[in-house]
């Protein structure tokens, strides 16, 4: 019988600049995870580590920008790959260690579909006065605009709402995605309207080393007084955010931990809560409402702390948390007098793309039969 074919074995593949995340999926449940810390020039020998040992069906990759075109799961094909490398100066943190493992997938296997998935696509329903910045209009058609990123992450807390909430599924949510890297979704029916990430994942919320939103007035002052492009982007990307705030913190739990001798870490807090706070009022004003708030992600699943500070500086919208219930790390952590429901909800990416890579297979094996 055709129930009895063994369900698809993917490889999900997220290769950050420090680390390669991996994930090995039968169908959609999950095998096994974990975590290499490797620098870009060490992806090679530690993709190739974890092809050994097994056959797969297919190779997932998350691919954090799919540029103008690329916003479904996609084959990967020589066009394909070439198509991402013109995508690295939007994304250079990012794009380079997902291009070194999907070109170390295609040396070792290359009989193996591989597949991407990008982190842009989630926000292709954004309006167009959202996508749009108020630059001439020629730009926007060459690309210059709003793409949004962690898409993914917004996708897996998308799926997983109706089954939490049909206020928050139904309604108005802002999803706040607080990791190293952070932003905020505004959902609407599950559908991205607003996000705080721009035309790089520079833009938005401050982050561990990340500035977030800038005034350009100020990098064009260094470009003017001589600052290398290169610099001013090493400035912008990894010696900014909570690191340049806190003098070279940017672990979150550091910096709860030294806040109170330290006013420069109390300083970082305070302002990196208070964007998000600030930014959950803007997405709220563009859905025109907010049934649900959703924490996600490293910081956001994990630290009270921050989620307490944002939400208190809510309270004039009516939003509270039940404190216990936000200490003991619940699901549903608003107290009974909430206007807005807040939840704590993990975050499962790699789930969402061995899903996607699932379909994929499905459906160019021409087959529904086997196992999802
Ligand atoms: P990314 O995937 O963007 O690298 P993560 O989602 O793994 O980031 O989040 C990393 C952040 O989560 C770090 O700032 C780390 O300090 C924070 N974090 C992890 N665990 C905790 C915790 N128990 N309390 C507070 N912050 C935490």
């Amino acid at each position: 019988m055709s129930s009895e074919l063994p369900p698809f074995r993917i490889l999900v593949l997220n290769a950050g600049s420090s680390t390669l995340k991996y994930a090995s999926f039968e169908g959609i449940e999950s095998v096994s995870q974990g975590t290499i810390e490797c620098k870009e020039q060490e992806i090679p020998s530690a993709v190739e580590s974890l092809l050994k040992g097994r056959p797969w069906d297919a190779i997932a990759f998350r691919v954090v920008h799919g540029g103008s075109h690329l916003i479904a799961p996609t084959l990967i094909t020589d066009k394909v790959l070439q198509e991402l490398e013109q995508t690295i100066p939007l994304a250079p943190l990012h794009q380079p260690p997902a291009i070194a493992a999907i070109r170390t997938v295609g040396d070792l296997h290359p009989h193996v579909p591989r597949i991407a998935c990008f982190d842009t696509a989630f926000h292709a329903t954004l309006p167009e006065c959202e996508k749009r910045f108020a630059i001439p209009d020629r730009f926007y058609r060459e690309g210059i605009r709003r793409y949004g990123f962690h898409g993914l992450s917004y996708e897996s807390i998308a799926s997983q709402l109706p089954s939490i909430s049909q206020r928050a599924a139904a309604g108005k949510t802002v999803v706040c995605h607080l990791g190293n890297g952070a932003s905020l979704c505004g959902l609407e029916h599950g559908i991205s309207r607003y996000t705080t990430m721009g035309f790089t994942p520079i833009d938005g919320l401050i982050m561990g080393t990340r500035c977030g939103r800038l005034d350009v007035g100020v990098a064009i002052h260094w470009l003017r007084n001589g600052m290398e492009v290169q610099t001013l982007e090493t400035m912008l990307t990894k010696e900014s955010g909570l690191h340049g705030l806190s003098g070279g913190i940017s672990d979150m739990r550091s910096l709860v931990a030294n806040a109170s001798q330290d006013p420069r870490c109390a300083l970082a807090l305070d302002m990196f809560c208070g964007t998000v706070a600030k930014e959950i009022a803007a997405a709220a004003t563009a859905l025109g409402g907010l049934d649900g708030i959703v924490f996600t992600a490293g910081i956001g699943e994990n630290s009270s702390v921050v989620r307490q500070r944002v939400i208190e500086r809510l309270a004039w919208l009516g939003a509270a948390l039940n404190d216990e219930a936000n200490s003991k790390k619940d699901l549903s952590i608003h107290s009974q007098s909430s206007s807005v429901e807040i939840f704590r909800i993990s975050t499962d990416e790699q789930r969402v793309i061995a899903s996607h890579t699932v379909d994929f297979l499905r459906q160019s094996h021409g087959e529904s039969h086997r196992d999802a």
